[in-house]
């Protein structure tokens, strides 16, 4: 049976996309194409934003993992399941959450008076599907950890707010959205187990290039399968 390694959240949306692109990412990581400048720029906005969503929650915890290896991600969500078996009252960011092989990364969770509430931190005004599917994986890793949020929240940017410009805590917005997020629960589980099954097996490099390659992200195998598919046909 083939190693798996742990499924992130990012892993999770990257197969929801295409299965084959999980496969690749997990196997044939250094054929991907390189992030673009223009990329590269926006995840450094997308940071800075997450950073001033801390200050709508101030005082907490930095949890970030030093590294994304499973190792330090395992003991890093070991550590906050600790901390909240502790805490009643605590506010943490970067939080892991793990329920093998699973794991997930909240941007800040609240505990209050024992309760626990989620905020996933989006630099985008609108709340798209795959926001969703990302929070309800989130809630998903965090229910089967032991630790549901009683809420989970979106923050977003504010209509009319400009991430290139300098922002503040009064340009983010806050959309509870714990019933879509519920509503998905069956569906994730499901697609864990689909992607779990596709990781075992190259059947899964059959999948041919399609719509699913720049929706909703442009596919970074995108070189390579293009490559690859032009190999098979010259093959006699
Ligand atoms: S380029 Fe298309 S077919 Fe290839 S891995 Fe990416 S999404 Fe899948």
């Amino acid at each position: 049976m083939k190693k798996t390694g742990l499924i992130s959240k990012s892993a999770y949306i990257r197969g929801l996309q295409c299965p084959k692109s999980l496969y690749l990412y997990k196997n044939n990581y250094a054929d991907r194409e390189k992030p673009s400048p223009e990329l590269l720029e926006r995840f450094r906005k997308g940071n800075d934003f997450g950073a001033l969503a801390w200050q709508l929650f101030p005082g907490g915890m930095d949890m970030s993992p030093k590294m994304q290896y499973p190792g330090v991600l395992l003991v890093a969500a070991d550590r906050v399941k600790q901390i909240l078996l502790q805490y009643h009252d605590i506010i943490l960011y970067e939080a892991a959450f793990c329920h093998q092989p699973c794991v997930c990364i909240m941007d800040i969770a609240v505990r209050s008076e024992g309760l626990l509430y989620a905020y996933e931190v989006k630099s985008s005004v609108n709340i798209s599907s795959t926001y969703l599917n990302d929070a309800a994986y989130q809630y998903y890793v965090m229910s089967k950890a032991g630790f549901a949020p009683v809420q989970m929240n979106i923050v977003h940017l504010k209509e009319g707010a400009d991430l290139n410009e300098l922002l503040h805590v009064e340009d983010m917005r806050v959309t509870d959205v714990t019933r879509q997020v519920l509503d998905l629960q069956s569906d994730v589980e499901e697609h864990v187990r689909q992607l779990l099954s596709a990781l075992q097996t190259e059947d899964t490099l059959l999948i041919p290039r399609g719509e699913q390659c720049e929706f909703p992200y442009h596919c970074d195998f995108v070189s390579y399968c293009t490559r690859q598919e032009k190999k098979i046909k010259i093959t006699p």
